[in-house]
């Protein structure tokens, strides 16, 4: 693309860098915010950069929070004996909207994947154990992709958190989650929570 502005140019290359942008895209994004009021990009800009500077995460589940510790860790409303691991926020976003969850999260921060070299180590592995020790838990919700990744990081949850007294569980595999939650609809994503199984359960499915 040959481009009249260097700074048109540097703006778009900004742009294509998001995942599923384009440069026909970007170019579009970008002559958009430049018919904006100057106002309104600087509120857009401005968005951006409070979002990455302010973010946290919660010391207690990892989700993405405004404060220290999470507004669904903070609520006397949830129900800390139950604890639901997920992959990212995105899977919390996915639970919260089917309304028939009131337990509280736990954000491994990705799976286990070798071909990406991603280990336990890697993830909320560790941090999930100790909330084991210390919380009045008694059941533990595995909500966790049905793919490879899912599947070994699974297992190996498992295996750390078995000896703990509590009972374990899974939501109903083969539904699309995760990264794919989109297309999940919340009926069959609450469904598979109130329906969860236990995890020995669901190993023969
Ligand atoms: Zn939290």
């Amino acid at each position: 693309m040959n481009f009249s502005s260097k700074l048109l140019e540097n703006a778009v290359a900004e742009f294509a860098k998001l995942p599923g942008v384009g440069q026909k895209t970007a170019l579009r994004l970008v002559l958009h915010l430049l018919n904006q009021d100057k106002q309104e990009v600087e509120r857009f800009s401005g968005a951006i950069s409070k979002l990455r500077n302010e973010i946290q995460f919660c010391s207690v589940c990892h989700n993405i929070s405004d404060l220290s510790i999470c507004e669904i860790c903070a609520s006397n409303k949830r129900d800390r004996s139950l604890i639901c691991v997920v992959e990212d926020t995105r899977d919390v976003m996915a639970i919260e909207n089917t309304n028939q969850y009131n337990g509280v999260y736990h954000v491994l921060g990705g799976l286990i994947s070798p071909m990406d070299g991603i280990g336990p180590s890697d993830l909320q592995v560790d941090t999930l154990v100790e909330r084991l020790k210390t919380n009045e838990a008694k059941e533990i919700i595995f909500a966790l992709s049905a793919t490879m990744e899912g599947d070994t990081t699974l297992f190996y949850l498992h295996k750390r958190v078995k000896s703990f007294n509590i009972t374990i569980s899974t939501i109903a595999r083969g539904i699309a989650f995760g990264g794919e939650l989109e297309y999940v609809d919340e009926i069959t994503l609450g469904r598979s929570i109130t329906t969860r199984v236990p995890y020995e359960n669901s190993l023969t499915k």
